[in-house]
């Protein structure tokens, strides 16, 4: 390591501790009552509800520690798609939560905000041209990072019960994956839209990112807290045995 290199990490931890960097959570509460995702049966069945059963809490089961265990789908809540998700991501080696490379977990975001079109239109789509618009205010996608939906319905569509959500167009994920993005990360339940089943390819953003090797981040929380630029997006998958995906706590560095 160069002396550069240490100074930018002992920068890093420094602006940690003053909290001149703050950690903004992405993630939201993983539980009985998390909005699940669902596909339907041609597409990708069902997952179930999240389940939290104690082990011992301080009793006669275990009377010095509280501990549970889960029965909780591996794209449950706020959540990691590996490529081995999608049928057109199954041949690569690496695209599994185990074989991953964590070098691509951690990466700059780029931070799309559609929340005033889809406060209008909550199943619209984002497209070439919102990305290109994008470009033009905030200069080039950076190649290997995070590009970051914020749609803003996260907490609209869990309250009302209306599950429309916009997503990528076809054209907007091969774009991006042009510009060499490591990921698609999204507010919504999926990083598809709503009415993704009737696209061609069905569901693009899960068909055309993880063919390509990239990775898809579904129920962020907080985008709006994001800088649209110059943020640290971390979203790290547990390393489940030949996972197609997992839960994450996304967090996010941010200057104060
Ligand atoms: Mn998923």
């Amino acid at each position: 390591m160069t002396s550069n290199q240490q100074q930018t990490i002992a920068s890093l931890g420094a602006g940690l501790l003053t909290g001149q960097i703050c950690v903004v959570d992405c993630s939201s509460i993983l539980g009985p009552s998390t909005t699940l995702q669902h596909f339907g049966a041609q597409s990708g069945g069902q997952q179930p509800a999240v389940e939290i059963h104690k082990i011992s809490e301080y009793d006669e089961d275990g009377p010095f520690f509280a501990w549970n265990w889960l029965k909780v789908g591996e794209h449950a809540g706020t959540h990691f798609d590996a490529p081995h998700t999608a049928e057109s991501g199954r041949q690569h080696p690496d695209g599994s939560t185990e074989t991953v490379d964590p070098q691509k977990l951690i990466a700059p975001a780029c931070v799309i905000d559609v929340s005033q079109k889809c406060a209008e239109q909550p199943g619209c789509l984002l497209d070439v041209s919102d990305v290109e618009a994008w470009e033009a205010s905030n200069g080039p996608i950076p190649s290997g990072c995070w590009f970051l939906m914020r749609s803003g319905l996260d907490a609209r569509s869990v309250a009302s019960g209306d599950d429309r959500h916009p997503g990528p167009t076809a054209d907007c994920i091969r774009y991006l994956i042009e510009k060499d993005i490591v990921g698609f990360g999204s507010d919504c339940l999926s990083t598809d839209a709503s009415d993704a089943d009737q696209m061609e390819p069905p569901y693009p953003a899960h068909h055309l990112l993880h063919a390509a090797n990239r990775f898809g981040l579904a129920s962020l929380e907080n985008l709006e807290r994001l800088p649209v630029t110059g943020a640290i997006f971390i979203a790290a998958p547990l390393k489940l045995c030949n996972g197609t995906g997992s839960p994450i706590r996304a967090m996010a560095l941010v200057p104060a």
